[in-house]
Order: C-alpha cells, then sequence, then structure tokens
C-alpha cells in the first residue's frame, strides 16, 4: 500500500531505517505522507528543511513575500544569492537540491479564507509557521473543519511555544484563545525582534511533531502546550483542556466557514502595514523634511524603545518609548505640531491612537517610520 523505496532512498535514509519504530515501513510511510507548512520564514525554513530531508514524500510551500537582508539572520532556507527572489521558489530550489526524491509544491500567495481551502486540501498535516494571528485563525479553523492536526509555534524575543491542536484528539486554538486581541496589542516580530536560533528551535520541535504524527509513533504535544525559554534553557509544559463551548470546535459550533481578520489584528497578515489607514494622520518623510527645512516648529517624537537609538536617530528628535508614551502625556504640548515615528511605522500608529485619544488633534505619524526617512531623506543612516 505505501510506494517502494529506490536503492538510492534506501542509502538516503539508513539512518531511519536503523530504528526499530521507524524502519523500512516507517520510511515508506514518510515518502508516501504529505505536509503543508505555511510560511517560508523563520519557522518555516527549519520545518520545512526537515521534513525535506526526511522524505516526506510531497510537500506544500505557502508564502508570498520576498527574500529580503534582514531575513537571513533566522531564515535559513534562503541564502544571500537569493535576495530579491520571490520567498517560495528560493525554498523550492534549497528543499530540491537537499532532497530530489521528494514533491515541493509552491503557492506563491497570501494564505487566506478565499484560497485556504484549496491550498490545503492534498495535505495530511498543516504546520503554521507564520506566526501571525490572522493565519493562526485561519489555519485553526480550517483544520478543525477538515479534521487536520495543526502544528503550532511562536517566537518571540528569547521565549517560544509549541502545540498541536487537533480537534479530534484535543483542544483546537480557539478553546483556549477564542477571538483574537485587539489592534495594537501585539508587537509584530519585524517590532519585537527574535533572537535567530529561536525559531530554529521551536520550527525544529514543529518538523518533530509532523513526523511522529505521520508516522503515529511516540506521544504527542496535542492537549500540552510547550513553553521554551532560550535565555533559561527552561522547558515547560502548561495542560490545555477542550472547551465543550469551543466556537469552532465545540458542541454547538458558530464559527462553519473561514474568516479574515486582516482588519482587525493586531499582527497583520501582510507585514508591510505603516501607518493608520486614513492618510490625514500620516506624513511622508520627504515632506517631514521639506517643513523641517522650511524651519516649521515640529516636535518629533521617536517612540521606539532606548537602545534602538544606536542604530539610526533623526537630529533633535525626543525618545518616548510607546511603552511609557501615556505616563508622559502630560509634558506634551497639544497646541503644537507633533510627528510620530518609530522603525517602520507600527508603534508609531498606536502611539498616535494613545495621542489622539488624549485629544491631541495637531499629530501626525511618519508614514514607514525612520527606515523612510533613511531611504528618501538620509541615506547616511542604515536601514533595519
Ligand atoms: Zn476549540
Amino acid at each position: 500500500m505505501f510506494p517502494e523505496l529506490s536503492r538510492e532512498e534506501i542509502l538516503r535514509y539508513s539512518r531511519h531505517l536503523l530504528i526499530p519504530e521507524v524502519g523500512l515501513d516507517g520510511q515508506r510511510k514518510i515518502k508516501a505522507s504529505s505536509a503543508l507548512v505555511i510560511g517560508t520564514g523563520g519557522l518555516g525554513s527549519p520545518v520545512a528543511l526537515y521534513l525535506a530531508a526526511a522524505g516526506v514524500g510531497h510537500i506544500g510551500l505557502v508564502d508570498y513575500d520576498v527574500v529580503e537582508e534582514s531575513n537571513l539572520q533566522r531564515q535559513i532556507v534562503h541564502g544571500t544569492g537569493m535576495v530579491g527572489k520571490v520567498k517560495v521558489e528560493s525554498a523550492r530550489l534549497r528543499l530540491q537540491d537537499l532532497n530530489p526524491f521528494i514533491q515541493v509544491d509552491i503557492f506563491n500567495e497570501p494564505f487566506t479564507s478565499t484560497n485556504a481551502m484549496r491550498i490545503a486540501e492534498p495535505f495530511e498535516i498543516i504546520i503554521d509557521g507564520t506566526d501571525n494571528f490572522p493565519t493562526r485563525y485561519l489555519t485553526n479553523d480550517l483544520c478543525v473543519l477538515t479534521g487536520k492536526p495543526n502544528v503550532f509555534g511562536a517566537v518571540y524575543r528569547f521565549e517560544g511555544q509549541a502545540s498541536v491542536f487537533y480537534a479530534r484528539e484535543g483542544p483546537c486554538y480557539r478553546c483556549l484563545f477564542p477571538e483574537p486581541p485587539p489592534p495594537g496589542m501585539v508587537p509584530s516580530c519585524a517590532d519585537a525582534g527574535v533572537l535567530g536560533i529561536l525559531p530554529g528551535t521551536i520550527g525544529t520541535i514543529q518538523a518533530t511533531e509532523a513526523i511522529k504524527f505521520l508516522l503515529g509513533i511516540g506521544t504527542s504535544l496535542v492537549g500540552r502546550l510547550l513553553i521554551y525559554n532560550a535565555l533559561d534553557m527552561s522547558f515547560e509544559y502548561v495542560k490545555l483542556k477542550k472547551n465543550p463551548e469551543c466556537k469552532v470546535c465545540g458542541a454547538h459550533p458558530e464559527i462553519t466557514g473561514l474568516v479574515d481578520y486582516f482588519e482587525f489584528c493586531g499582527v497583520p497578515g501582510f507585514d508591510h502595514v505603516e501607518g493608520p489607514a486614513n492618510a490625514d494622520w500620516n506624513i511622508s518623510a520627504r515632506e517631514l523634511a521639506n517643513k523641517l527645512k522650511r524651519g516649521e516648529k515640529i516636535h518629533l517624537i521617536d517612540v521606539r524603545e532606548p537602545h534602538e537609538l544606536a542604530i539610526s536617530q533623526i537630529t533633535n528628535a525626543e525618545n518616548i518609548p510607546l511603552g511609557v508614551l501615556a505616563a508622559h502625556l502630560g509634558e506634551l504640548d497639544s497646541t503644537q505640531d507633533i510627528v510620530l515615528f518609530c522603525k517602520s511605522g507600527t508603534r508609531s500608529t498606536h502611539a498616535l491612537e494613545i495621542l489622539k485619544s488624549a485629544g491631541f488633534r495637531k499629530v501626525r505619524n511618519l508614514r514607514g517610520g525612520i527606515n523612510a526617512w533613511a531611504r528618501e531623506v538620509d541615506r547616511s543612516l542604515p536601514l533595519y
């Protein structure tokens, strides 16, 4: 029933064939199996590499981005020569070089409610390597509705989490968190930073869980959340319970189709949001530079963290990190023009909301942040 292995494949997978829990039958099972990896970034890179190396016969890759230099610190499936190239193309080349005996299908498009069912249909197991809320909820609901396991991973600075959400045997993600957090509550990876090795650790755990599931061996992370801290080198487990009232996997589900959370999630599915939706609250780097050149009095507020000032600065800007901005409102003059900025515009958009709700009206967001300033006005500044 499972495909035979060729002589070359027997040699290639000999270290698997030597393990009694895998053996020849297990390797044939892996060859017959399929997995969809959503995202070819920090988590998706090690997941895809190890599944390919292990001989998973059919791998799907979904991403819509191109390789950037700032990806290479952690997205190890891509190389320097691939900067500027489509990520799924770059990843496919690497995987096919690693293992020409497998089939790799690529989907160069965002994973959304309109294409998710079609893309996921041929695959037995779904691995979420995107670490953002819209995809996390979309993947969860898709897996519940189609009865597939969802291998989850998340990373933040030095801490990572992993689990397997499989509604047939345990809780789903919505059993724990019924709805995404409100806008602006969660920093995106681009703003928060992450130790490059961390997604390697978590992604490797995701790949391990996928292989165990495909082989039907061991005890999975179903019903358990792994919490890993790289600084303490600690692994802890939290027991997860199925919620009988869960909106998607409970006895009386309300959610019976896929939902997109692009508009109201803290972390957008598309990484490059650079300012508030209403253009009136934005100012471009060039426009700001012209105003400053004309001698207009503008209070520039840099809401980044103090350690980011060592990378780049705009002259005469005052540093008030986003986290303490609310406590400093009393020191700001609401009659004066204020321009807020951060690295790329996400945190300063949140800062703008804080000032707007405190009654400030002459406040704007530097669209694209100090990186836009570095691109358009002061080319001596580095991008990061
Ligand atoms: Zn549930």
